[in-house]
């Protein structure tokens, strides 16, 4: 029988989501017996052209155009949305810039730090343009699973994978919550 498609992403984030998912240690070999991980940072890929999928898991928060795009395609492809960890729930660490003029925020980044001679501000078209602010997952598409935590703990993530594979939304106990 087809195993259900699972898609994770990496946006505005440090990796220690995807990190934590790892330290499922030997469960992950439940996990990936349960489902099929289609593309993740996990697997390498490197496009975001993906296939349909039944849950798509979002990590890190929406800070650039790029990363609007990532997830508007990773919405139109998948049943649910999961929103993974506290970047990707309500922005996390990077909305500490939202009270930052982008402009001023970027002169300060690449021209005027200390240790800068002769900084610009990069322009090149490869490179995506930051948002005015940074956004949660469910300010840019809906979310139908939030699952918060800096990192998440990998019982919460074990958990909240469980409980979508038997068809239920989950609602995640407080002794998984705390990263022991
Ligand atoms: S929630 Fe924490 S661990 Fe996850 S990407 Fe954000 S900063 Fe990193």
């Amino acid at each position: 029988m087809e195993k259900p498609k699972v898609a994770t992403v990496w946006l505005e984030g440090c990796s220690g989501c995807h990190m934590s998912f790892l330290d499922l240690d030997e469960g992950l070999l439940d996990v990936l017996s349960a489902v099929e991980l289609t593309h993740t940072p996990v697997t390498d890929f490197k496009d975001y052209d993906f296939p349909e999928a039944v849950l798509g898991i979002i990590e890190g928060a929406v800070g650039n155009e790029e990363q609007v795009e990532i997830i508007h395609k990773l919405r139109r492809k998948c049943q649910l949305l999961m929103a993974w960890g506290d970047c990707a729930v309500f922005g996390g660490i990077n909305s500490m810039r939202n009270h930052i003029d982008k402009e001023v925020l970027l002169r300060r980044g690449y021209v005027e730090t200390e240790s800068t001679v002769d900084g610009r501000v990069p322009d090149d078209p490869e490179v995506p343009e930051l948002l005015p602010r940074v956004l949660a997952a469910n300010e840019v598409v809906n979310v139908e699973i939030f699952v918060p935590g800096c990192p998440p703990s990998p019982e919460a993530i074990a958990y909240a994978l469980t409980e979508i594979l038997k068809g239920r939304t989950p609602t995640l106990p407080a002794d998984v919550m705390h990263f022991d």
